[in-house]
């Protein structure tokens, strides 16, 4: 299965991508985890996107297009895909259809904008794997570590209330016209981003039609 996971920042993608993962057996490919991982290592490419992506605006088209048709044609992509936070403009979502990748389905995660406030600013990831955690409604084991390696959580930059706002407006104009796009190709199916992740987790089975 070839997944486009949509929804506002702070939906659960990250999240429910994980579940999907493990449960379809195939990997999820978060381009927000790309980019902050190449701002880490200071790559060139992170060098140059460190500031849009800290005040919270879209990194030009052209790299992201380049960026993740390269990551697709990697043979862990062969057997299928969870694209998470790609695409994010009816551009970029022309240029995928247009570069041959076939995508199966197209779930968008639905949360009001109040909800999404909250829930950023409890919102925590591993500073090494990247796993996402919310310090009220998805804890780790130990306080401040990750379950799966260990690793420190952090609070990522562009979580600030001022960037998050940002986020959302970027969101409902540029982001939320793909759902059109993908509706007319037939693709799309929504879910509704419960407050408990199970509850959510719930709703995108039934959605894609998996067993619940
Ligand atoms: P995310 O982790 O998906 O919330 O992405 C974090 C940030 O990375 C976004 O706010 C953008 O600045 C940037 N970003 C991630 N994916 C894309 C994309 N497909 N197009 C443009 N910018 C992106």
């Amino acid at each position: 299965m070839n997944l486009v996971l949509m929804g506002p920042p702070g939906a659960g993608k990250g999240t429910q991508g994980e579940i999907l993962s493990k449960r379809l057996g195939i990997n999820t490919i978060s381009t927000g985890v790309m980019l902050r991982t190449a701002i880490k290592e200071q790559t060139e490419i992170g060098k140059s996107v460190e500031k849009l992506i800290n005040a919270g605006q879209l990194v030009p088209d052209d790299v992201m297009v380049e960026l993740i048709k390269e990551r697709l044609q990697k043979p862990d992509c062969a057997n299928g895909f969870i694209l998470d936070g790609f695409p994010r403009t009816t551009a970029q979502a022309e240029a995928l259809t247009d570069s041959g990748v076939k995508i199966d389905k197209v779930l968008s995660l639905e949360v009001d904008d109040e909800k999404i406030v909250e829930r950023l600013s409890s919102r925590r990831e591993c500073s090494k794997c990247g796993a996402p955690y919310n310090v009220i409604s998805n804890k780790p084991e130990n306080e401040g570590k990750c379950d799966k390696c260990g690793g420190e959580l952090i609070q990522r930059a562009d979580d600030n209330l001022d960037t998050i706002k940002n986020r959302l407006n970027i969101y409902h104009e540029q982001t939320e016209p793909i759902k059109e796009y993908y509706k007319k190709a037939g693709l799309l199916v929504t879910a509704k981003g419960e407050e408990r992740f199970e509850d959510t987790t719930r709703n995108v089975a039934k959605a894609l039609g998996l067993e619940v």
